[in-house]
């Protein structure tokens, strides 16, 4: 037989798409058209709906960047359309080749109920199921005219991501405004065509790929192209056998769960979201009410106060289908949060406040963890994801990685502490899948843990506006539900397939291969780890002002009665949860959002002060003592931890300060001696105790490096490999001068360098191991990445750097992919290079990404005795200055603290880190105060607050630090009742009393391990 298979695919495919799909909406007339253009912010729907409208005609250009049109639409069913289905179909002037990121719009009825949204690839309106004829149509849309940001000019500069500097001509033009009727056949037979074309291409060669084939050419056959609508039953009766015939027993299982990755700030600020979010949620509510089994999954919480709170019509609609069982609360975060950067009280919270909400509003908790975009995950995570009370962990990104196929796609992960998580990572690579033939069959062959497990998940639908799930996707679904040749697809809840892997891996569990242990490091964005750092250092500071202020507030409402702030300690964490979303943490939103950003954190900031003050001044009373409150987890200036101490003088001797003949100085105290050469670098710093140096040999430290730094894609995202090739040692000083100031010897130092210039202070305080850096910044640079080198002489293998509860240890070398891959990594306030016996640190109030390198000279070796010089440079990052999406990223004056710490172990390095942003207080009262908790024994305090159910009850976190064991005592000294363990959510555990003795109990914990205590008072 001749056989010419493209021939059928090229047929097939030209009349799906030039005749079926436009024949789904034959015979249309437009609707009447007016208008209101609203040129600032969004109005409340009811305000819109009251607004005078003029007429508009359709193809007239609307909407400015950022504006909101109203436009009112109003027809007459025809009375030949009885019997059909009837729809209104929009197009506002979409780019179909997109599925979102553009103009969207909400669809209200007179009475301010929604139907559903429209979007790019999701263009109708349901009017009537069975038109009588004569029906009166009037239609209100909320339309949205977002500019769109990262379309076919991809990461080009642009003005238009903020309100303040965008455009102000219309950016999009109707198409088309009218009533149609709709085609239910000719639909299905679209989804049928589509589905069969689809599954051909992945088959081989054999006789169900040429069934297919001619069953589509025998479908065509029958399918007159001038009246589609009258012979698609036709032409789907033809199709009918080889959609029935049933899947292999061992297909593929795909457990799809309708989706939409609305990202909480983006391309658009966060008052966009707030609308997206209902447009999308609109829109699935309405396909849960027109199919039988779809579900749809929304994670963050933060997403779902939104809804309730801006538009509460849309709220009773995901109430009820939440309570159905279709509509799906997943995650229990507050938002999709970074996962690296938070610290780990932060991501407690995500937790506490998202299960909170969902049990609140939904009677319901999340049972895993859904993070499918979040831009790398912490090795601390497995341990607070079960210790939250998840059983499962989700996410995708790692499939972005640029080198290495990571090898796993279910699989247990198992965190520093040892903790393991049953993950998974859905093979057909994708968080907005739409079913297609190409992403199942890719499922299939891509699956790694096909010997064990049957099945991957697959979430479905168009995110960040375009509107979610589709009936085109819902239609898919059930034709692939048993279809031979394809993944069989069933709507489920993700709960369902994790109980399934769970049994299907649990043979594996403490053998063969299917574990994962430490960080899911993303090859990828890289530079999210310094990208705006405004926003990074606010999210720094301000969570630690909340954990402070909690304590204060503990303290003070154990000591004085005072009521504890529990409804504004809520709304300040809330703020700085959304601040961690995973475009705004990591920098890579526009200029709109970056600016709420920095003004949302100031706003916390002077919040949680306040409460500060306001515990402070009740606990000490009145009077005019100088005291001195320590906020940090470890002593400070002689004041105990979380305890207010009378204000001493240092008790160590005054620092002193040498002129150095030709230039430089010498700082020294009883415990290191810096030497800085005429331009400010740090030439060594001797530890005086041991002797050693901890600056190599013939290096200085300390010093500025600017790199060019143009990433091939992602500007704000990804710094690439090859930024090292080029550097410029930024060593000219304008300026230098020095002086001990109040026992404190200070260098400062002035530079200039291309467009910017900057100021350092250099300071080392009586009895301190740490030389600060206290620098400002006047930056003013076009893509480039500034960095600060410590070439130390420590011979490590390793580097530890501090994450949530604890640390993980990275490689200095490269010897393999993995480790080459990591070439800018992730820290907290400390990272350690160390041998046995001595160690240096860096330590930091708001730097998150730093490098490490090793550089070798065995010249000295055989047949000299002397060794090799291992070199081991640690290179903070501080600054960067990408043009997309933020074409003014950092610009102007920037802040830094960080300190060299000489001679340091991992405790002493965890000290440093947690003390250096977290300062005492200076201030005047009556009396000191006993901290209301003292812990001994290796044990560390994390968080002092009351508990959430605001019982009264004091609840304290501690965790070990070090990664080893530790038998201690966490003391309350305030009348207790008695003392239970709980989750890190505050919800009781079994077996969990915990005895007390005189207001003390003892803990024994794992390495890295975090314990939370429930103390009810007396
Ligand atoms: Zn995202």
């Amino acid at each position: 037989m001749h056989d010419d298979i493209t021939l059928t695919t090229g047929r097939a495919t030209r009349v799906l798409t030039e005749r079926i799909w436009p024949a789904v909406h034959g015979t249309s007339v437009p609707l009447e058209v007016e208008w209101h253009a609203l040129p600032g912010e969004p109005i409340p729907p009811a305000d819109g709906l009251a607004l005078a409208m003029e007429p508009y005609e359709v193809g007239t250009p609307w909407g400015p960047a950022w504006g909101t049109t109203w436009f009112r639409l109003t027809g007459t069913v025809p009375p030949e359309w009885a019997g059909r289905t009837v729809e209104a179909v929009l197009d506002l002037g979409f780019d179909s080749s997109m599925p979102g990121f553009q103009a969207e719009a909400l669809v209200y009825r007179p009475d301010g109920t929604t139907v559903k949204s429209i979007n790019p690839r999701n263009q109708h309106v349901p009017v009537v199921d069975a038109a009588v004829g004569g029906e009166r149509v009037e239609l209100f849309l909320e339309a949205a005219s977002n500019p769109v940001l990262l379309g076919h000019d991809m990461f080009r500069q642009t003005q238009e991501g903020d309100v303040r500097t965008s455009s102000r001509r219309p950016l999009y033009a109707t198409r088309r405004l009218d009533l149609a009727v709709f085609e239910a056949e000719v639909h299905e037979l679209a989804l049928d065509v589509e589905v069969l074309l689809e599954l051909q291409a992945e088959l081989p060669a054999g006789p169900r790929r040429m069934r297919v084939l001619q069953a589509l050419d025998d479908a065509l056959d029958v399918l007159d192209l001038q009246r589609i609508g009258e012979t698609a039953a036709a032409a789907r009766a033809a199709l009918a056998d080889v959609l029935a015939s049933p899947a292999e027993a061992s297909a593929h299982q795909i457990s799809a769960v309708g989706h939409a990755h609305i990202d909480s700030a983006w391309l658009w600020p966060v008052r966009e979201t707030i609308r997206k979010v209902a447009r999308t949620t609109s829109s699935m509510a309405d396909l849960i009410d027109r199919t039988d089994d779809f579900v749809y999954g929304m994670s963050s919480a933060q997403q779902y106060a939104w809804v309730k709170e801006h538009r509460p019509e849309v709220w009773a609609r995901v109430k009820e289908a939440v309570a159905k069982g279709r509509f799906l609360p997943l995650g229990g975060m507050w938002v999709e949060s970074d996962t690296v950067m938070p610290s780990g009280e932060a991501l407690v919270r995500q937790f506490s406040q998202g299960q909170r909400f969902f049990e609140r509003e939904f009677g319901l908790r999340s049972h895993g963890v859904w993070l499918p975009d979040s831009f790398g995950y912490s090795p601390a995570l497995p341990q607070l994801v079960r210790r939250a009370g998840f059983d499962w962990f989700f996410t995708q990104k790692i499939s972005w990685n640029q080198v290495n196929v990571f090898p796993h796609h279910t699989f247990w992960w198992e965190g520093i502490d040892g903790s393991r998580v049953l993950t998974h990572f859905p093979p057909m690579d994708t968080y907005n899948s739409r079913l297609s033939g190409e992403e199942l069959s890719k499922a299939t062959r891509q699956f790694r843990e096909a010997r064990r497990a049957t099945g991957s998940i697959a979430p479905v639908g168009y995110g960040d506006g375009g509107g979610g799930t589709t009936r085109e996707m819902t239609g898919k679904a059930q034709r692939l539900a048993d279809l031979e040749g394809s993944a069989k697809v069933r709507w489920e809840h993700p709960d369902a397939f994790f109980e399934r892997a769970r049994t299907e891996l649990d043979a594996a569990r403490h053998g063969d291969s299917a574990v994962w242990v430490g960080e899911l490091y993303l090859e990828l964005h890289r530079a999210t780890l310094t990208s705006q750092h405004k926003t990074k250092q606010g999210n720094r500071r301000n969570e630690q002002l909340l954990v402070e202020a909690e304590a204060w507030a503990a303290t003070a409402s154990a000591r004085t009665g005072a009521d504890y702030p529990y409804e504004e300690l809520d709304a300040l964490w809330q703020q700085v949860l959304l601040m961690q979303f995973h475009d705004i943490l990591p920098g890579t939103s526009v200029a709109w959002v970056h600016r709420e950003a920095v003004e949302r954190h100031a706003a916390v900031t002077a919040g949680a002060q306040d409460i500060i003050e306001r515990s402070l001044r009740a606990l000490v009373g009145e009077g005019d003592v100088a005291l001195r409150a320590n906020p940090a987890a470890f002593a400070q200036a002689g004041v105990p931890a979380l305890g207010v101490g009378p204000a001493q003088g240092p008790t160590a001797a005054a620092s002193t300060l040498t002129e150095l003949d030709g230039g430089g100085y010498v700082l020294a105290n009883d415990l290191v001696r810096i030497t800085l050469d005429a331009a400010g670098h740090v030439t060594s710093a001797v530890d005086l105790a041991t002797g050693r140096d901890a600056v190599a040999p013939g290096r200085d430290a300390n010093v500025l490096q600017l790199h060019q730094d143009f990433p091939n894609k992602w500007d704000a995202w990804d710094v690439d490999r090859f930024y090292r090739n080029s550097v410029t040692d930024l060593r000219e000083a304008e300026k230098v001068s020095a002086a001990v100031e109040g026992g404190v010897a200070v260098v400062r130092v002035h530079r200039v360098f291309s467009a910017s210039s900057l100021d350092q202070v250099l300071t080392l305080a009586p009895g301190s191991r740490t030389l600060e850096v206290t620098m400002a910044t006047d930056w003013h640079e076009t893509e480039k990445f500034l960095k600060v080198a410590f070439p130390l002489d420590v011979r490590a293998e390793h580097v530890a750097a501090e994450t949530q509860f604890g640390f993980h240890q990275r490689a200095t070398h490269t010897n393999t992919s993995w480790e080459a891959a990591k070439f800018e990594t992730s820290m907290h306030r400390w990272v350690l290079a160390q041998e046995p016996g001595f160690g240096v640190g860096l330590v930091n109030d708001s730097v998150y990404g730093y490098d490490v390198t090793r550089e070798v000279s065995d010249d000295g070796v055989a047949p000299a005795p002397g060794a090799p010089d291992v070199t081991t440079t640690v290179r903070l990052s501080l600054l960067r200055a990408p043009r997309f999406p933020d074409p003014e990223t950092d610009q102007g004056v920037q802040t830094h603290r960080y300190g060299l710490v000489v001679g340091v172990d991992t405790a002493a390095a965890t000290e440093a880190g947690a003390t250096f942003g977290a300062r005492p207080r200076e201030l005047r009262g009556g009396s000191a105060v006993e901290p209301l908790v003292a812990v001994a024994g290796g044990v560390t305090l994390s968080a002092v607050k009351l508990a959430d159910d605001r019982s009264g009850d004091l609840v304290v976190r501690v965790y070990e630090a070090l990664g080893r064991r530790a038998s201690g005592t966490v003391t309350v000294a305030a009348p207790v009742a008695g003392a239970r363990a709980v989750s890190l959510i505050e919800d009781d555990l079994a077996d969990a009393v915990v005895p007390v003795t005189d207001g003390a109990v003892t803990v024994d914990l794992g390495p890295f391990e975090v314990r939370t205590l429930r103390f009810a008072r007396a």
